[in-house]
Parts: C-alpha cells; sequence; structure tokens
C-alpha cells in the first residue's frame, strides 16, 4: 500500500469545463475534437481505459489517458447484501485516503449514495462518520469518479438483473456536501451536462443532503437547478437539535427551516426533512407535534418527512425507536397533514446503511 502524500489530486478530465478538455488535449499537442472523443468513453461509455478507445489511434490513446484520466479513485473492496444488489465500495484515493459509496438497486431504479468528504467535519454524536472528524474535501473529479465507476459497473451487467442505468445520486455518503461547496458544484455540473458532455442525469434525481448550513443552502437555491435538499433535523427544538447536530449552535432549527422554505420557493422542489428516530432521545410523540407545527407555520405542500430509523454506531449507546413508538411519530406528522415515509435501510447488515460510512478497514 502506498504511503499518504500529500496535496491536490491530479488533474483529471472530470474537473475540467468543455473548453477546458479541449485546450488540455490541444496541449497534449493532439486535436480539439479528441476531447469530444474523450469524453463519450468518460460520459456516455463511463470508460477511462485506454485500449477499450479504438477511434482514438492506438499512439495518441495511451498518453492521454494517461495525462487526463489518471486513476483518482481505486476500488479496494466491496461488500455486498440483498443478493448482490447493494453493494458498498471502498475506495482508495491517490493520497492513500479512503472513502465509501454504496450502489442500492430496486426493481425499477438504482441509487448511488456517494461521499463528499473524507470524513467529517460536523460531528454529529449518532453518526459513524461524524466520529472521524475532518480529514480532507473531495476534488470534483474524486466525486465525479465515483458515480463513473458505478455507472458502469451497472452498464456492464456486473450488477445482479442484468444491465441497467444509474437513475439517482444522493449526498448521503461521508461528509457536509455543502461545506465542500465548489467541488460539489462542479460535479453537479458535469452530472446534469448531457451525453457526451456529462452523465445526463437529472437534477430531481440528485439529492443534496445537509446539516443545515444556512448560507450555503441560499446559495444552493439560486444555482437555477432543480435539485432535491434534504435537512438532517433530527429534533424540532434547539436544546435537543445542539446536541445531535452541534452547528445548530450557529444556525437554529427556525433558520435552517426558513432556508428549507426558501429553497422550496426558489425551486419549486419540494425538501425533505430527515429525522433519525432515536430511542427515547427524539422519538417523543410531543416532539412529532411540534415538527408538524413548525412546518405547516411556514406553509403547505412544501415539505415531506423522512423518519430513518437509526443505524446503531460502534460503540454508541444509542438504539433505533420500538416500532410502535416511531408508528406513533409517524402518526403525528401525518395527522398535521405533512407526508411522511420512513426511509428503508438498505444495506445496514453490511454497515452500508445512513450514517454508518467509516472507511473501516477491518
Ligand atoms: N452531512 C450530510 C450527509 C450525511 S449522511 C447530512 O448530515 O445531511 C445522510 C443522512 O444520514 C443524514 O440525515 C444523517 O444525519 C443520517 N445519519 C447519520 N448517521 C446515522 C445513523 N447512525 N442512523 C441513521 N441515520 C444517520
Amino acid at each position: 500500500m502506498t504511503a499518504p502524500r500529500r496535496g491536490k489530486a491530479p488533474r483529471h478530465f472530470a474537473d475540467m469545463s468543455v473548453d477546458e478538455r479541449k485546450e488540455a488535449v490541444t496541449q497534449l499537442g493532439q486535436k480539439p475534437f479528441r476531447a469530444r472523443q474523450l469524453s463519450t468513453h468518460y460520459f456516455t461509455h463511463y470508460t477511462a481505459d485506454a485500449q477499450s478507445m479504438t477511434d482514438l489511434p492506438v499512439g495518441i490513446r495511451d498518453d492521454l489517458v494517461e495525462q487526463l484520466m489518471p486513476p483518482l479513485v481505486n476500488k479496494i473492496r466491496t461488500l455486498e447484501a440483498d443478493q448482490g444488489a447493494t453493494v458498498k465500495t471502498l475506495w482508495r484515493l491517490f493520497d492513500g485516503i479512503k472513502v465509501e459509496s454504496v450502489l442500492m438497486r430496486y426493481p425499477n431504479r438504482s441509487t448511488l449514495c456517494v461521499s463528499s468528504q473524507a470524513g467529517c467535519g460536523m460531528a454529529c454524536p449518532f453518526c459513524a462518520t461524524g466520529q472521524m472528524g475532518l480529514t480532507r474535501n473531495l476534488s470534483t473529479a474524486e466525486i465525479v469518479e465515483q458515480v463513473r465507476q458505478a455507472s458502469l459497473s451497472l452498464a456492464s451487467g456486473e450488477i445482479p438483473g442484468g444491465p441497467a442505468q444509474l437513475n439517482n445520486l444522493v449526498f448521503m455518503g461521508m461528509g457536509e456536501p455543502l461545506a465542500n461547496y465548489k467541488a460539489l458544484m462542479g460535479a453537479i455540473r458535469q452530472f446534469v451536462a448531457p451525453q457526451p458532455d456529462g452523465f445526463g442525469l437529472s437534477a430531481r434525481n440528485i439529492t443534496v443532503s445537509t446539516v443545515g448550513l444556512v448560507p450555503a443552502m441560499k446559495k444552493l437555491a439560486k444555482e437555477g437547478l432543480p435539485l432535491t435538499l434534504a435537512l438532517s433535523l433530527h429534533a424540532p427544538d434547539d436544546e435537543l437539535r445542539s446536541e445531535l447536530v452541534p452547528i445548530n449552535t450557529r444556525w437554529t432549527v427556525d433558520e435552517a427551516l426558513d432556508a428549507a422554505r426558501e429553497y422550496f420557493e426558489a425551486t419549486g422542489r419540494r425538501v425533505s426533512i430527515e429525522y433519525a428516530l432515536i430511542k427515547d432521545m427524539n422519538d417523543h410523540a410531543w416532539r412529532g407535534d411540534l415538527l408538524g407545527e413548525k412546518l405547516n407555520s411556514r406553509g403547505r405542500g412544501w415539505v415531506h418527512v423522512n423518519p430513518i430509523p437509526l443505524n446503531p454506531t460502534p460503540g454508541s449507546i444509542w438504539t433505533a425507536s420500538d416500532r410502535d413508538v416511531e408508528k406513533e411519530f409517524v402518526a403525528r406528522l401525518r395527522n398535521h397533514g405533512i407526508p411522511t415515509t420512513v426511509r428503508d435501510t438498505r444495506g445496514s447488515d453490511i454497515d452500508g446503511a445512513c450514517g454508518q460510512l467509516a472507511a473501516d478497514e477491518q
């Protein structure tokens, strides 16, 4: 194994705009149209393998790929659940740092849970990644490469069920995406650009999940993209939320909810409120009522709630709520007219479920 190196990730095709790609190809002594050929391989066929780029002359394809598509995100191993329909991949980055992503295939769609940072600085006490602290931000290409490789494994039929397309992306892997705003938006632009310039994914099918970094939420609302926003609330009152989501001491429940409502107004996209149900911590019926009231006081039809049964992390004293308590919490929200769906916890047996991504080598 290579020792961690410090510094910036080597430049990569997936960091570049269409013009920058042409320029990079030209600098390597090739005609600009080679950039589009490379884009087609990378964004339409999901390949960064020079061997398969048979429309490029043998003499130049190795050089172009070596210079512009260095292997930034390298598979260390995978763990499978649900007969192979859920796959967690551990990746090694150029400097030896590790991150994870999780691919979940359903009968009619597939979703990739991607990492935006190695570790996380938000320190939520119930989240495994939060316990690690922040190692570093991922670059745009390091985020894009997770998606490119998952798309390839689906398209090539590697995942049981026959060849398929990747439909949904959720920034619910390691890290706080809005704390790495520039690289995040760079990656999103590559996701939504039509093929072959990008992957041609629908912005609606990309979910950015945040602890509630209010200024960045406001900025995201102005990007002019109908991305889906998810706010990790986990408590409707500041006292408890400051314990569960420490950044709440900076931006309160009300400020985070106001920013979420503003996001809806700017984009027309219904916001999702995430609420990990933790036994005897935040699962009280009165908290369900209070949440319903706070959401309704900001209007109707703009939000839905996604309770998540807590996935206990190693060493944590907290567990998931009892089923009847969960049911009552959901009932309280629905009584307030709030659409509420409990999240399915795919991959919890491979520590692939929400909040469990810790890139633990064991
Ligand atoms: N930093 C972003 C993305 C984090 S992961 C955010 O906080 O939103 C996506 C979701 O999983 C978040 O709502 C997070 O709070 C939740 N989560 C973290 N640890 C969890 C756990 N142990 N059980 C259930 N959900 C968890």
